[in-house]
């Protein structure tokens, strides 16, 4: 039976998009797309709605923390209503498109995958071995955040406690977390590492709840020697488990254990967290991973290239995708083994049309990207004016061209409609982009200097 088909009456729909409103208002807006965005209303059941959600550790979490509160929110709205109940769709079943802004949630078998693997301490989570010290690349970017972790898997007594990794998505956070329990591993396999995700640690807490079996729990992440929890961003929210955090975290520390934290934005920045617990987490070494540069990222490819035993990337073609696909390590590596897989399966030549031509969609997604913000950012360092002088109402040529150059590459390289370019452009009128688009064109033509410019910044916008 499709629960999609005994779809919920309209005013049902209207009651739950409303109380979508409380909740987010209630709980934060990190909770709020970590744990409800989620949810989805399906359908009735007598007189009880049905909320799907994607996995059963999310059922859980949404069922241990929030449903009591939804289903009292939800009788002042409808006082007819009889229950909620949280149930599980996995999402091949579901018709709801992607939501850019759903939380990465674990699957659910990876979850099992963690119980099922046996690992010491029943606790942690499986190791990558790809993961090693050897296999990441030292660039500019990462080189301190590299040097703290190898200074805590090589020391016994920390050297920074908490060591608090920090950088966006797929900049090798965890890759580093792994090399420092498998360095350790390595050199003293009697020191019992337990890695775990953020989420990971509040559904063990939760179960451990349930069976009311919270001193084991305690006493497994206590016995730590080194204790690493990966994407704390998440943790935010619930307090009794933030407070079980904290106590692990102070208990660990005082008896000298090593702590390893990582999350996408810095302690200052993370949201929903305790204030006491913000601030100690900064106590130790806080090393952020920037953004990739251009060599690291050809550095990168070089080496996983070298690893490749079927075939060979020439190396245009390597500096191609570490021109164009600037996101993040993630992305560079799929759109190699894309590549590779081309290759091999269809057996095409590797060349740098190939690649374009087998990546265009991922291609595409980037070019999207470029903002008028970055382009006038860029312009204005490139014309050496101030990034304010955009939207000034200077006229002097010095300030006036460069601001063309901006609106013109604003016409080409975003969608972004001319009355709207002008706005961002200090509020002028679209009569005025129009006439900087065509000023500048004119130029390119006579002006060689000033055209290299422009396919400079362009490429730049566009890498
Ligand atoms: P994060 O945890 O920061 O989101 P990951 O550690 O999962 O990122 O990294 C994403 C992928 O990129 C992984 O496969 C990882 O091995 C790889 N990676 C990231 N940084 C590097 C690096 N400096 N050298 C080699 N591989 C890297
Ligand atoms: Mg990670």
């Amino acid at each position: 039976m499709n629960l999609r088909d005994q779809s919920a009456p309209l005013e049902l729909h209207q009651q739950w998009s409303q109380l979508q409103g409380m909740l987010r208002a209630e709980f934060g807006d990190v909770a709020y797309r970590t744990w409800l965005a989620p949810l989805e209303l399906v359908g009735v059941d007598g007189d009880r709605v049905q909320l799907a959600v994607p996995t059963r550790f999310l059922r859980d979490w949404v069922t241990g923390h929030y449903a009591d509160r939804i289903r009292s929110l939800w009788r002042r709205l409808n006082p007819k209503l009889g229950g909620v109940a949280i149930i599980v769709i996995p999402p091949a079943e579901t018709s709801a498109t992607p939501d850019a802004t759903a939380p990465a949630v674990p699957p659910e078998q990876e979850v099992e995958a963690a119980e099922a693997a046996g690992l010491e301490s029943g606790i942690g989570a499986p190791l990558d071995p790809r993961c090693t010290f050897d296999a990441f690349v030292v660039g500019k970017p990462n080189e301190l955040a590299f040097a703290a972790a190898k200074r805590v898997a090589e020391l016994k007594t920390p050297p920074f406690n908490p060591l608090f990794l920090y950088g966006g998505v797929g900049l090798g956070k965890t890759h580093l977390m792994h090399a420092i329990a498998w360095e350790i591993r390595r050199q003293d396999p009697h020191r019992k590492v337990v890695y775990l995700s953020a989420e990971k640690f509040m559904y063990q807490f939760i179960k451990a709840l349930r069976f009311r079996d919270t001193m084991a729990f305690k006493e497994l992440f206590r016995s730590a020697d080194i204790l690493m929890v990966d994407d704390v961003q998440f943790i935010g929210g619930k307090e009794s488990t933030q407070e079980e955090f904290f106590h692990t975290f102070n208990t660990l520390i005082d008896r000298g254990r090593q702590i390893v934290i990582s999350a996408d934005r810095s302690p200052a920045e993370l949201a929903g967290l305790e204030e006491r617990i913000r601030s100690r987490l900064g106590w130790g070494l806080v090393a952020d991973i920037h953004p990739t540069t251009y060599e690291l990222r050809l550095g990168i490819l070089q080496a996983k290239a070298e690893q490749l035993e079927e075939v060979e990337v020439p190396p245009p073609v390597l500096e191609f995708l570490a021109r164009r696909i600037t996101s993040n390590v993630r992305e560079l590596e799929g759109a190699l083994n894309r590549i590779v897989a081309q290759a091999t399966l269809v057996g095409r030549a590797i060349t740098p049309d190939m690649a374009q031509e087998v990546l265009h969609d991922l291609l595409r997604v980037h070019e999207r990207r470029v903002t008028i913000e970055d382009i006038q950012r860029r312009v204005a360092e490139h014309f050496q004016i101030k990034i304010s002088d955009m939207q000034s109402s200077r006229r002097a040529r010095a300030v006036a061209r460069p601001r063309q150059v901006a609106m013109y590459l604003a016409k080409q390289l975003t969608p972004r409609s001319l009355p709207e370019i002008g706005r961002k452009f200090g509020g002028r009128d679209h009569t005025t982009v129009i006439h900087a688009v065509r000023k500048i064109e004119e130029l390119r033509a006579q002006d060689p200097q000033l055209n290299d410019d422009i396919e400079m910044l362009r490429r730049l916008l566009k890498s």
